[in-house]
């Protein structure tokens, strides 16, 4: 049997649903525009994800902290990564490898790795643990570039997650 490379459609269509349509609003957008839509959107989810109401549990120190208002009060409430994006491409945008985190322990404590490795354990399970080390590891020898089709996958499928999660959650009317 002859290889047959697959077509451009056939492509997309691959790509976990993104089609043609889905990046024509992009045409026009730089890789870097789309990794930083794609990064906000990640972020998004994932704070809304770890949030219990106005309060959050930080991934690394455990503390739980009301998440700071509009108006000032509370404390910032992070994205934060396990292993950091700039050190690792691949798992950027990785909702394992990106945690509810405060500032203190994100910033002040670049990440505090060690309790966050026993939270990864507790919430994620050991072999979600050994996946993020092997990606880890890997994106060392082969790193990562990021094409506008994934780019634009990412950016639609943390765009319905947030979106279920919302329409899902109690919490869904306390936005910040
Ligand atoms: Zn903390």
């Amino acid at each position: 049997m002859t290889f047959k490379p697959y077509s451009k459609e056939d492509q997309l269509n691959r790509s976990g649903g993104i089609h043609a349509d889905d990046l024509k609003k992009y045409k026009n957008r730089s890789v870097a525009w789309m990794k930083e839509k794609a990064k906000a959107k990640c972020h998004e989810y994932v704070r809304e994800r770890d949030r219990d109401g106005n309060h959050f549990q930080c991934c690394s120190c455990g503390k739980i902290k009301l998440i700071q208002s509009k108006t000032g009060g509370g404390s910032n409430y992070h994205a934060g990564h396990f292993k950091a994006a700039g050190e690792c491409e691949m798992l950027r945008y990785d909702e394992v490898n990106i945690n509810g985190q405060c500032d203190q322990c994100n910033y002040f404590k670049s990440g505090n790795l060690l309790p966050y490795q026993d939270h990864i354990i507790r919430k994620w399970g050991r072999a979600q643990l050994n996946r993020l080390n092997a990606l880890y590891s890997y994106n060392k020898r082969v790193p990562k570039k990021w094409t506008k089709i994934e780019l634009a996958e990412i950016i639609k499928y943390y765009s319905k997650k947030l979106k279920d999660l919302r329409n899902a959650s109690n919490h869904s009317v306390q936005k910040n």
